[in-house]
């Protein structure tokens, strides 16, 4: 869309179908006036969660406080927005608090676009203060709790699809960039109906993971968005460079940018020090320098390779991330994980470099191997099952739309994203939490060790899908989850062709020891004890860092005798 062209407010609303907008934000940020304002113009009702609240209890918010208390409130507050959320379009002002929590933002991600309301903390204070009902801000220091909150609430808010800035201005003008926003991302040529945003609030400045059909061909104006003047090289392999280098240098072109290109061979043994050698030679040689801008274009091999370049090249340079795998989209080009392989074992040399912009073309997918779909796909399921129930519901439901690149397709892409990113943020503070991300790896990463990587017998996602079920079999035997839950994951697992039993890979052969044995060796391991991720339930997965050995071999024991059904 070209800047300041006037708005098709009806547009948005069809783009919109029957999802709502739901504007989140501080408390003082102006959700009400924006709200109404941005509803009449769409031609949407106007519901501010908040006052329907106070209507359903029959009392004011403070009062609810007062005799009931915070958690009691956020409970109302989960099911009053999953209602509103339920019946029909509308433009929704939620509590300040109302996005932190995981159940209700997980909901509005399925049936609602998200704005963050965003403003600094002197201009909430200054309308803060003409008010006195807001329970959480009646302290001896209300302007000290206001900073702590917003700080607090920062990079959740960040996860909304939409970030507007409210100014100290008027609320038109506020009304007319939220507008714009939701027409760049929902209107537009026929292909932007499907694209997603996530925000990652990760990095110096954090980023943006685009995810929709024929982003390819766009990047040149995606990439101009975030470096204007910058020089591009693309990093590619072989594979990929025959299906869309040339789509990619175009668009690049197109939008005045000039790029070099680097082509590796395809395959594992391309994230070596001799690659490494020979791509950062060839950077150079194409005068990237740091204000430029290094394209990893391809699965996560290069996405590896080309990203670790990009964090020592000059000490860093810039790097987008196009991947063009479901693994890569869903996983490896999120979080800033960047490296090579050493002789002595997978990804030992290498960096945290964050990228400046994800550019997930779901089309590329159509021409990835059923295989190598399906094995990014059991990443995708496993962002259901750590924590987002109605996530793997959501997969049951649409996982032959998402296989067959319908608007599915980018959901799920961005639902997982969204997963990856809500837990790398929390780790920068929560020591740890980035182990759930392991779900499925620890019995995955042994078998694929025992059958030596032979890609023949068995895929990195056929063994993490194994994996998946394997976590769940042994929290059911371990009595922590539900027989019926660990039978619907390798269901699931099983409809969509992965395998879900060590049965499954042909001619597999080892004693349970053998398989503790390589669990062992995993680099997860501390102090001599294997941290497992178990699970109460779907999506209520947690680390377990006492797991008796015994009870280990009696499981494997079990599994390895049981015929596969
Ligand atoms: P890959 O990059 O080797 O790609 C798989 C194959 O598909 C290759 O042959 C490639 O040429 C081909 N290909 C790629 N895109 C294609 C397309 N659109 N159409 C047709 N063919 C295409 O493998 P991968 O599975 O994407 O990534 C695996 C790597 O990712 C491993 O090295 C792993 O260590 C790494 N990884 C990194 C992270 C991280 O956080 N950095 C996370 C998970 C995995
Ligand atoms: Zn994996």
């Amino acid at each position: 869309m070209i800047h300041g062209e006037p708005v098709d407010a009806r547009r948005v609303a069809a783009g919109l179908g029957d999802r709502s907008v739901v504007l989140v934000g501080m408390m003082g940020v102006g959700k009400t006036s924006v709200g109404k304002r941005l509803a009449a113009k769409l031609g949407l009702p106007f519901v501010d969660a908040d006052a329907e609240i106070e209507a359903g209890a029959q009392l004011t918010i403070p009062e609810i406080f007062d005799r009931f208390g915070e958690a009691y409130f956020r409970e109302g507050e989960r099911k009053v927005i999953a209602r509103l959320l339920a019946s029909g379009p509308q433009v929704l002002a939620a509590g300040g608090g109302a996005f932190m929590n995981r159940a209700t933002r997980d909901n509005i991600a399925r049936r609602g676009v998200s704005i963050w309301l965003k403003s600094d903390v002197e201009v909430l204070l200054a309308r803060v203060r003409k008010k006195s009902n807001r329970p959480l801000l009646k302290t001896h220091d209300p302007e000290q709790t206001l900073r702590r909150l917003l700080a607090e609430r920062s990079p959740i808010y960040a996860l909304a699809d939409i970030t507007v800035e409210s100014k100290d201005g008027p609320h038109e003008a506020v009304v007319d960039m939220a507008l714009r926003r939701l027409a760049e991302m929902l209107c537009g040529a026929a292909e932007r109906a499907n694209r997603r945003i996530v925000e990652a609030p990760v990095g110096r400045r954090g980023y943006s993971i685009l995810i929709g059909a024929g982003l390819i061909d766009k990047a040149g104006d995606e990439i101009a968005r975030i470096a204007r003047g910058a020089k591009c090289a693309v990093v590619t392999d072989e594979n990929v460079a025959s299906l869309y280098l040339d789509r990619l240098v175009a668009s690049l072109d197109a939008a005045g940018i000039a790029a070099a290109s680097i082509v590796c061979p395809p395959g594992e043994a391309t994230k070596c020090y001799s690659e490494f050698a020979r791509v950062s030679e060839a950077l150079i040689e194409a005068r990237i320098e740091r204000r430029d801008i290094v394209v990893a274009l391809g699965g996560g091999v290069i996405g590896d390779l080309a990203g670790f370049c990009a964090a020592s090249l000059r000490r860093g340079v810039r790097l987008v991330q196009t991947p063009t795998t479901l693994l890569a989209q869903v996983d490896s080009s999120v979080g800033g994980k960047t490296g090579i392989n050493s002789p002595h074992g997978k990804n030992l040399v290498g960096a945290f470099h964050q990228p400046s912009l994800v550019l997930a073309d779901t089309d590329c997918l159509n021409t990835l191997s059923e295989r190598e779909f399906r094995g990014g796909y059991a990443e995708v399921v496993k962002y259901g099952l750590i924590g987002d129930r109605g996530f793997f519901e959501f997969l049951e439901a649409n996982w032959r739309e998402v296989f067959a690149g319908g608007p599915a397709r980018a959901e799920a892409i961005a639902t997982s994203c969204a997963a990856k990113v809500r837990v790398v943020v929390a780790d920068e503070t929560e020591q740890g939490e980035r182990a759930l991300l392991n779900l499925g790896h620890t019995f995955g990463h042994a078998l694929e060790s025992l059958t030596r990587y032979d890609t023949k017998r068995v895929v990195h996602g056929e063994a993490v899908a194994i994996g998946l079920s394997l976590a769940f079999r042994f929290s059911r035997h371990l009595g922590l989850c539900s027989g019926q839950d660990a039978m619907r994951v390798e269901s699931h697992l099983k409809a969509t062709g992965l395998p879900a039993r060590i049965q499954d890979i042909p001619e597999f052969e080892a004693r349970p020891q053998d398989l503790l044995q390589a669990m062992r060796q995993d680099k997860k391991v501390e102090h001599g004890r294997i941290t497992f991720i178990l699970a109460r339930g779907i999506g209520e997965s947690f680390i377990a860092r006492d797991v008796e050995e015994a009870n280990v071999l009696a499981f494997l024991d079990q599994e390895l005798r049981t015929a596969p059904n």
